[in-house]
């Protein structure tokens, strides 16, 4: 009876000029990091991640293993040639999409946009995951007996599994922020109960793939069931959080796509990839913890899907406009701001809509002309993607020493002359610490209502704010209501200042 082959791991070996070059683009990831965590470094952040991503692609491309004895670099073949042909065929595709797209898009539709890229990471990790395992040679990972190595089969089984949640809930989230899904929460009932059975099914499931040997029809089911049962679980964690809980979920896909980047990384025998990937998901972590931390939510209850979501389901409302309110004008603004010692300004989505970051900043430089201190007050959440604020204010060169977070200013509203709201709502809302009921509640908000006047520019009594609820500061004694598009409402402010 001849002997059962014996399955032998395959060592893989490392080409030391490779290495080097991931190890060089690995420290341009993690400058690039460091470049994008303030505004004032973050164009540099951008080409030190763009030149360690072309060093990481290019030296993918020339790789080939196993490279032989004293050779750093393989001769390469016309098979070899024709595969170089047709990566740069389908780079050229996906890039050109890509530049068309991001050249294209408006700068409100950037979170959408995000999360539809964030789809695409989560799908290459199943679709390489699924192509590894029909063809396992062509990856490298099967032992000698011809059977793909349990090490493999994890990091295969949990590459899809993280890639097929990702690719879900961003298509969920991309609906969500595009508008084309309610952003009210969905409750399903008893849905951590479904929750928690569904990834109970998918961690059985990994295991049974793993420690299966012969692969067959059988094997194939498990993988089925997968990506299968994956895909709902990343949908079914999605539907529940809405209204001003989605900054966190877009950060928290962004960490979700590192995490399957990563385990694409360790399937392909790639440290680039796994590098980068790990990065992603960390930075995205560590992000939606951030993020939990400006929303006052709890890390867990989010990414457990909708967790503690149940005080707040209120979908979109209306304001309510029965109640007394003042409307004030472009003259009435200037005027007041004209004679105070300071104006804080609070930025929010509608500054985005309407563009009205650039005469924003020159309203500033007229008042500062007129010996007002003004501050820009950023919300964590304002907008609709982390650091949407920034980024606009910054694009207006709206100097970065003018520019405040929710913690360092929230306490000068007490002294200051005006709060002036441009396009904001959620995030000045004084529901988020008085009503239990709202949706926004806990939420640290800005103490606008402390300030002694209040410009509130929105462009009808009728809008409410992202998470849909009506917001006391329309009524306020000290507020005035400036209703127009904020782009309009600002200009017409410039030029009764320089008049
Ligand atoms: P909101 O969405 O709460 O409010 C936007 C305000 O802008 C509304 O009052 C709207 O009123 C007004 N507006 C819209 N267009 C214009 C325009 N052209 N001119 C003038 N005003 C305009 O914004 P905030 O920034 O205060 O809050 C952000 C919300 O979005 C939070 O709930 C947050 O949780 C959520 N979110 C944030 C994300 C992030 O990552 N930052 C991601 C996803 C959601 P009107 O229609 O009457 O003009």
């Amino acid at each position: 009876m001849p002997e059962p082959a014996l399955a032998v791991p395959v060592i893989h070996e490392v080409n030391p000029w490779v290495a080097l070059a991931y190890l060089v683009a690995g420290v341009f990831f993690i400058l690039a990091l460091r470049g994008l965590s303030s505004p004032s470094t973050s164009r540099q952040g951008n080409r030190f991640g763009m030149a360690g991503m072309a060093i990481a692609v290019f030296t993918t491309m020339l790789l080939k293993a196993p490279v032989p004895e004293g050779q750093f670099l393989p001769e390469p073949t016309a098979a070899d040639l024709a595969t170089l042909v047709q990566i740069l065929i389908a780079i050229a595709i996906g890039g050109g999409i890509g530049f068309v797209v991001a050249r294209r898009i408006q700068m409100t539709a950037m979170p959408q946009l995000v999360a539809a890229f964030h789809s695409l990471v989560g799908l290459a990790a199943v679709l390489v995951g699924l192509a590894a395992w029909l063809n396992p040679g062509a990856f490298d990972i099967v032992d000698t007996a011809g059977q793909i190595l349990v090490t493999s089969r994890i990091e295969m089984a949990l590459g899809i599994a993280i890639g097929a949640i990702t690719f879900s809930g961003s298509v969920i989230a991309f609906l969500k922020l595009n508008g084309s899904m309610s952003g009210s929460p969905i409750m399903l009932p008893g849905r951590h109960v479904i929750n928690l059975g569904v990834l109970a099914a998918i961690i059985v499931l990994v295991a049974a793939y793993a420690l299966s040997g012969a692969g067959g029809p059988g094997e194939g089911l498990l993988i089925v069931w997968i990506t299968l049962l994956a895909f709902i679980i990343g949908f079914l964690l999605i539907i529940p959080i809405g209204g001003a809980d989605m900054p966190v979920v877009v950060s928290m896909l962004n960490s979700y796509s590192g995490w399957a980047a990563a385990a694409m990384g360790f399937t392909l025998h790639n440290t680039a990839m796994i590098i980068t990937g790990a990065l992603v998901g960390a930075s995205g972590a560590i992000l939606s913890y951030i993020m939990c931390r400006a929303m006052n939510r709890s890390f867990i209850s989010v990414i457990a899907g909708g967790f503690g979501a149940d005080a707040g389901d209120a979908g979109p409302g209306v304001a309510k406009t029965d109640r007394p309110w003042k409307r004030g004008s472009a003259e009435d603004a200037a005027y007041l701001m004209k004679e105070a010692e300071t104006v804080i300004i609070i930025p929010g989505y509608g500054m985005a809509v309407a563009q009205a970051q650039h005469v924003l900043r020159e309203m500033g430089d007229q008042l500062k002309e007129h010996g007002v201190s003004v501050k820009y007050a950023i919300h964590p959440v304002a907008g609709r993607m982390p650091g949407h604020m920034n980024v606009l204010l910054a694009e207006a060169n709206v100097p970065y020493d003018e520019v405040f977070e929710l913690e360092d200013i929230n306490s000068e509203f007490a002294q200051a002359d005006v709060a002036f709201i441009i396009g904001a709502n959620d995030v000045v809302n004084p529901a988020a610490k008085t009503d239990k009921s709202s949706p926004i509640y806990g939420m640290p908000v800005f103490d606008v209502d402390k300030a002694k006047q209040v410009f509130f520019i929105k462009r009808s009594m009728g809008g409410v704010g992202y998470a849909g609820v009506d917001n006391d500061v329309f009524y306020m004694d000290q507020t005035m209501m400036l209703l127009s598009d904020a782009k309009k409402m600002v200009e017409e402010i410039n030029k009764a200042l320089a008049d």
